[in-house]
């Protein structure tokens, strides 16, 4: 479907009141939001893969606040537990990752509506001055590169990606973090050296858009904690996906990253959210170090509602990311995306 199509068809969705009859009929399942970055409107334009603008997060959470019933994360796994009744329609905010931008952009928002969130953080790249996750690394290249085509190294020899144009940068950004995503920290190093060396001389826009790519420092965290409206949960130490790694190296991750975040913040961490998060990306192996090293909750990154007595160590989650209109935003928020996404695939 064309995006003209699209967007007219979410819009008739909403004109019809659809989404309030589906948002009725699952007002007893839990929502969780997943949002990366929030950007000041206009610069989210081009870099745009998991940014929302700052005007479209406010009509979001305004909905959120007006339409919705927020809640903590804390209390949303209280309520899937069964040890608190859930309200009609709640939903927790969270974030993944630990931009800066959550709190320059999103935060002031959130206190402006006085809606509460989580926001999971990668303690590694805490406090650091310009280092990048490698996903968000391949972003860079591909968007500020101004050649046509990127070459990649392959089992089979060599594949070409088509860059020329912000669709096919997109695309092919998705195409090689997919086949990044199974090599080796090494392999995938030497893969991104690579994609550097091509596009060396030949990048645009590179220190405006490398803003969203940086990361809170722990004052900034801090901060945000001591307002009451915002916990502080690990996303692992360096963002690795936990199903690729070893065993000890999965207690470590979860292990040091939790030690990091209670003696910086001087208070329990107990919630999670595993890299990536779809269903190949973490184990009941993983699931039983989080638990054994105290964690009380991990987020995946599986579309869905949550009813009572899911499973607390895969909570599932609405992924937000640049909509072209409210009622995208909406047909996500209420599910009926994911679900027509499933029917077609
Ligand atoms: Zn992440």
């Amino acid at each position: 479907m064309s995006e003209l199509l699209k967007s007219a068809f979410y819009t008739s969705m909403h004109v019809t009141g659809l989404f309030e009859l589906t948002r009725y009929l699952n007002r007893k399942n839990g929502l969780i939001l997943t949002y990366h970055g929030v950007l000041e409107t206009g610069s989210e334009n081009y870099v745009n893969r998991n940014c929302v603008s700052r005007e479209m997060f406010d009509r979001q959470i305004s909905w959120v606040k007006k339409k919705c019933t927020p809640v903590s994360l804390s209390d949303m796994v209280q309520m899937v537990s069964g040890k608190k009744k859930m309200p009609p329609n709640a939903v927790a905010i969270t974030f993944d990752d630990g931009f800066r931008n959550n709190y320059r952009v999103a935060f002031p928002v959130l206190k402006k509506h006085d809606v509460p969130a989580t926001i999971f953080i990668t303690t590694d790249f805490i406090g650091s001055k310009g280092e990048k996750l490698w996903t968000e690394r391949i972003d860079s290249i591909i968007y500020s590169a101004t050649i046509r085509r990127l070459r990649l190294p392959t089992e089979n020899g060599e594949d070409l990606f088509d860059i020329s144009t912000p669709e096919n940068k997109i695309q092919s950004s998705d195409k090689i973090r997919k086949y990044l995503k199974s090599k080796s920290r090494d392999e995938r190093e030497q893969h991104i050296m690579e994609l550097e060396r091509q596009i060396e001389g030949m990048r645009s826009f590179i220190d405006e858009m490398d803003e969203r790519y940086d990361f809170l420092d722990w004052d900034e965290v801090s901060q945000m904690v001591e307002s009451g409206l915002i916990e502080i949960g690990s996303h692992t130490c360096s963002h690795s996906i936990l199903s690729t790694l070893t065993e000890e190296e999965v207690h470590s991750e979860l292990l040091n990253s939790k030690m990091a975040i209670e003696a910086q913040l001087n208070k329990p961490c107990t919630l999670f959210s595993y890299p990536n998060g779809t269903p190949s990306d973490f184990t009941h192996r993983d699931k039983k170090v989080l638990q054994k090293l105290g964690y009380e909750t991990a987020l995946s990154q599986i579309d869905g509602l949550n009813g009572v007595g899911e499973d607390i160590y895969a909570l599932k989650r609405i992924n937000i990311v640049r909509s072209p209109n409210f009622p995208f935003f909406l047909s996500k928020a209420t599910g009926i995306w994911g679900k027509m996404k499933r029917l077609s695939n």
